[in-house]
This record gives structure tokens, C-alpha cells and sequence, in this order.
């Protein structure tokens, strides 16, 4: 009852909304705002545009949702599920229960993945037309400022968002082409059996944790002798172990020169002193990404971007050119999900919805690394907030094996650091690894990004038995 009232409301608000604006309004542009990209951030400043009585279109190149969507953070999120289920499986025993794993089925479990994702298309379909943002599909390329190219057709706007987002990164060297990247591991249809992951970000760890764990063969090549190099070195040097005792084959200070399809189509990986690592089925680059623009002639409508690509914008996503914006990804900032999407809406507010000064802060911005064992991450880490601020800062930390590991034989370690500053204990930090990690999180980030201070976490009762728990008790 109480939700058809909200429906009802929300209709009304916007109906009226968005008759004010089109009775007061003469459009001498086809659209209000156009975005360029229908991934998190060009839907969400559409939509919220939109709300506000804006006349939107999006342009979609690809599948309506972006990378996310479609070959990131949900196919990513279903293989891990199933990476953890087979770690449950494994526990089952110590639990008590008699099961057995009579083997796991890729191609099921893909196909399944990959319907829940047409689901999502479809719904973006019709939300679109429900909120009368035109969809367009086709490749936007800049005819001047205001007016876009697409598959031929000229199609003008008063503001135009660049929200292409980015694509993967292949390394320039021989036999580069044999391999495949994070979109490639999304379209494999059965499993592969040996799989050397190379590169040292979120890509890289996330995927050599869910092949791992589904029983493929794993060899994780990093060029340095860490991998997530940006992150706190309680959360690299616990994951690094983990991943060890897992089975996955770290290959640390190994940066790969040449690749090899050999005659019995396996792959060999030729590294800089000459080693040879022999028979992989699958060769996995996960060294980064770059943005979308190639291709867009953004120097059409005299937009800047940086050497690489990238389109630099202020905190206002507001581009070097008046009536163009740049969004998500392709700025180069925090290129996660969440933040494309409240960096798009704030935009909206305050272009359409009379919010002046409204933007995204992109400070503490909370992040999950969806490994085995996940992490949870906030805030400085406590080589930064050293340099920050030298000797005020104090660290809490714990290391413990959670009940449910107790359990059982295979033993993951949760690991948790509080980073507090000065006489007041300003909590600046916080970063979690082990099990439950990943829901954990968002909590914390809250009070956080409200100021909490160590005594406050301290005078909140601590919920038991959990392992959250261990972070409103730390001494
Ligand atoms: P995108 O989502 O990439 O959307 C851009 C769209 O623009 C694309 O659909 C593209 O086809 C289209 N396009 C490009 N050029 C043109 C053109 N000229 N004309 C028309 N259309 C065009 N983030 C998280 O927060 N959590 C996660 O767990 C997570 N997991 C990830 C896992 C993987 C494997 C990857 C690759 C990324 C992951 N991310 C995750 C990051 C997240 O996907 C991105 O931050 C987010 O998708 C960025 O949104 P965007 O709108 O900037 O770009
Ligand atoms: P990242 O930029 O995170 O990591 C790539 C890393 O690979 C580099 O940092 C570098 O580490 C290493 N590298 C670069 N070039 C080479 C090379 N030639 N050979 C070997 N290694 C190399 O990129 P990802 O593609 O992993 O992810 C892109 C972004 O997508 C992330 O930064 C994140 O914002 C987002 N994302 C978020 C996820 C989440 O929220 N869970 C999941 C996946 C992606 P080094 O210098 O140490 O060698």
C-alpha cells in the first residue's frame, strides 16, 4: 500500500515536472542533454535529467548497461558466487554434511549469468521509454560542439555528456593476440583447465581468485613483487597469502615479453630474461584499461584530453569546453560504478534541478575487491596517512581466524587496520580482508564519511558473534 502510494507520488511529481518544463520550453537543439554511452554514468544523468524535465537521449554503441552490466561488475559478481559456493562445498564436511563435488558446470552456470543479463537489458529498454529518454543505438562521433555524428545521422544537443567509459588494455608484444582479456573471459563457454592471469589490479586478482576456485589451474604473473600496489600493505601482503595457500601460482617480478600458440594449440609465455612457462589454454591481460575515445573526434568540438586519452573534467564534470561534460570512467577518477552514477546524478541536480554548487566529493569513496577472501576498503591507507601527517597517526589493527573458519580445515585469516589521526582518534582508515569483508564495509564508510572518531566506533555495541564485531572493540 504504503509503495503504490510512493509510485503514485513519484508519477504525479513527475508529470508535472516535466510538463512545466516542455510547455515553458522551445528546444532550438533536438535534445536538452544528450550522453554519449549508455553505462552507469551516461543512464544515470540521463535518468535523473530526465526526472527533472529534461529532454534526453542516450547513445549506445554496444548493449544498453555499459561494462558494468555486461562484462563487469554483475558477470564478475556471479562467477565469484560461484567461487565462493565451491569453497562452501569444501566446508560442508567440516560441518558435518556428507556431500561430494560430482564436478561444476561452466556452461550452465554462464548461461545462466548470461540470461540474468538480457533480464537487465530489457529492463533498461523499457525504463528508458517509461521515462522518456530516447535510446539511440549507434556509434556518436563529434560533427562541432553541439552536434553529433551518428551511423550518419546528425542528431544536435545543448549539452552533450562524453561518458564512453573504457576498454581493456593488450600489452604491445609478440603474440600479444593469442590472448584475452576480462571480456574474453566473460564469453568463454567451458572451462579452461591451465590459465595464466597477467597483470596486478582489481582485474587480475578478482579472476585468478574465481578460476581458482572453480578448480582451473592458476598462474597469476605480476611484474613487480606485489599486486594491488595502491592498496594497504595489510590487505596485498594477507590476499598475496591467501592466494599462495590456495594454490594459485604467483609469479612475482616476471614481466611476460612474448607469447607462443604452439602446434597443439596450447600457450606458451616467453618472459624478459627468457623463461618459458608451457601449457596454458588460456592467456588472460589484466594489465588496465584505456578510454573509449579513439575514434570520437572530440577534437571536433575542441575538447581536451590527456595524453592517453582520457577527458579531464573539473568537479563539475565540466569538460574545458562550456556545454560539454565528461563522465564516469573516461575522466580517469575512481572508475567504479557507484561513482559514475552519484557523479552523473549530482550533475543533473545542479544543471536541471536548481541544486547550485551541487557535486560528487571524491573523497573516502569505499571500494570492495572482490578476491578470496574479499576486501573492504576505505579512506587512507597508513602509508598515506603517514605522509600526511607523520607522527599524529595511529594505528589499530587485528588478525584473527573467524568462528566459521574455526571450523573448518581450510583456514582463511580475516585481517582488520583501523587508521586513526591525532588527540581525537579521527578515524581516516579502514581496511578489512577475510570472509564477510565485502558486506562489512558500507557501514563503516558511513560513519566515516560522517567523522566518527575511534570512541565513537568504540561506544557502539558491538553485534555477536561476528567478525564486523572486532572493529568497535580494537585496542
Ligand atoms: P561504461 O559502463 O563502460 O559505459 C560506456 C558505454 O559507452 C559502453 O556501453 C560503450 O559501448 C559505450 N560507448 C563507447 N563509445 C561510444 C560511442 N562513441 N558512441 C556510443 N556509445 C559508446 N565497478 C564497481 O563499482 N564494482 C565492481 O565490482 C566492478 N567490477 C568490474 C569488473 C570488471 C571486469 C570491469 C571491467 C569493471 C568493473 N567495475 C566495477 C568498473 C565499472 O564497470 C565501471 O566503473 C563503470 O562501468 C563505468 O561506467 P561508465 O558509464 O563510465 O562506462
Ligand atoms: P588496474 O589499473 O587496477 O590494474 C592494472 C595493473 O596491471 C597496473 O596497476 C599495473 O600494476 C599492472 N600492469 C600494467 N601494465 C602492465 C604490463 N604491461 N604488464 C604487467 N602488468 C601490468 O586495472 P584493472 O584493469 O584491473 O581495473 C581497471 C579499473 O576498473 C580498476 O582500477 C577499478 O577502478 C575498476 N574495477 C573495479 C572493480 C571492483 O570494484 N571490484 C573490479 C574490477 C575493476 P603494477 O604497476 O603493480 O605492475
Amino acid at each position: 500500500m504504503l509503495l503504490l502510494y510512493y509510485l503514485t507520488a513519484i508519477y504525479y511529481i513527475r508529470a508535472s515536472m516535466t510538463n512545466q518544463t516542455s510547455k515553458n520550453k522551445k528546444h532550438a537543439f533536438d535534445y536538452d542533454l544528450i550522453a554519449i554511452g549508455g553505462g552507469s554514468g551516461g543512464l544515470s544523468v540521463a535518468e535523473r535529467a530526465a526526472l527533472y524535465g529534461a529532454k534526453c537521449a542516450v547513445i549506445e554503441a554496444g548493449k544498453i548497461g555499459g561494462t558494468c552490466v555486461n562484462v563487469g561488475c554483475v558477470p564478475k559478481k556471479v562467477m565469484w558466487f560461484g567461487g565462493s559456493l565451491a569453497h562452501s562445498l569444501e566446508h560442508a564436511k567440516d560441518y558435518g554434511f556428507d556431500v561430494s563435488n560430482n564436478g561444476f558446470d561452466w556452461s550452465a552456470l554462464v548461461k545462466k549469468r548470461e540470461d540474468y543479463i538480457s533480464g537487465i537489458n530489457n529492463w533498461y529498454h523499457s525504463y528508458l521509454k517509461d521515462s522518456n529518454i530516447d535510446e539511440i543505438q549507434g556509434y556518436a562521433k563529434f560533427v562541432d560542439a553541439h552536434t553529433l555524428d551518428v551511423d550518419g545521422k546528425q542528431i544536435t544537443a545543448e549539452k552533450i555528456v562524453i561518458a564512453p567509459g573504457t576498454k581493456p588494455s593488450v600489452p604491445d608484444i609478440p603474440g600479444a593476440e593469442h590472448g584475452i582479456t576480462s571480456d574474453g573471459f566473460f564469453a568463454l563457454t567451458s572451462q579452461p583447465k591451465k590459465v595464466a592471469v597477467v597483470g596486478a589490479g582489481y582485474i587480475a586478482v578478482e579472476i585468478a581468485g574465481v578460476l581458482n576456485s572453480l578448480g582451473t589451474d592458476v598462474a597469476l604473473f605480476i611484474r613487480k613483487g606485489q599486486f594491488l600496489r595502491s592498496f594497504d600493505a595489510m590487505l596485498r601482503e594477507s590476499l598475496m597469502e591467501a592466494m599462495i595457500n590456495d594454490g594459485v601460482d604467483l609469479m612475482a617480478h616476471t614481466q611476460v615479453a612474448e607469447l607462443i600458440r604452439e602446434d597443439n594449440g596450447t600457450l606458451t609465455l616467453v618472459c624478459d630474461q627468457g623463461k618459458r612457462t608451457e601449457g596454458f589454454d588460456q592467456v588472460i591481460w589484466a594489465i588496465g584499461r584505456e578510454p573509449n575515445t579513439q575514434g570520437m573526434n572530440i577534437e571536433k568540438a575542441g575538447v581536451a584530453s590527456d595524453a592517453d586519452g582520457y577527458v579531464p573534467c573539473n568537479d563539475y564534470q565540466e569538460t574545458n569546453i562550456k556545454n560539454i561534460y565528461s563522465l564516469g570512467d573516461v575522466t580517469r577518477r575512481a572508475q567504479l560504478t557507484p561513482v559514475a552514477i552519484a557523479a552523473g546524478r549530482r550533475m543533473a541536480d545542479r544543471l536541471y534541478g536548481g541544486m547550485k554548487g551541487r557535486h560528487l566529493n571524491y573523497a573516502l569513496i569505499p571500494t570492495v575487491v572482490f578476491s578470496h577472501p574479499p576486501i573492504g576498503t576505505v579512506g587512507l591507507t597508513e602509508e598515506e596517512a603517514k605522509t600526511e601527517h607523520g607522527a599524529a597517526v595511529k594505528i589499530y589493527s587485528s588478525r584473527f581466524t573467524a568462528m566459521y573458519n574455526a571450523m573448518t580445515e581450510h583456514k582463511v585469516e580475516t585481517a582488520m587496520k583501523l587508521v586513526v589521526v591525532g588527540a581525537e582518534e579521527k578515524v581516516v582508515g579502514c581496511h578489512i580482508i577475510g570472509p564477510g569483508a565485502d558486506e562489512m564495509l558500507q557501514g563503516f564508510a558511513v560513519a566515516i564519511r560522517m567523522g566518527a572518531n575511534k570512541a565513537d566506533l568504540d561506544d557502539t555495541i558491538a553485534i555477536h558473534p561476528t567478525s564486523s564485531e572486532e572493529l568497535v572493540t580494537m585496542r
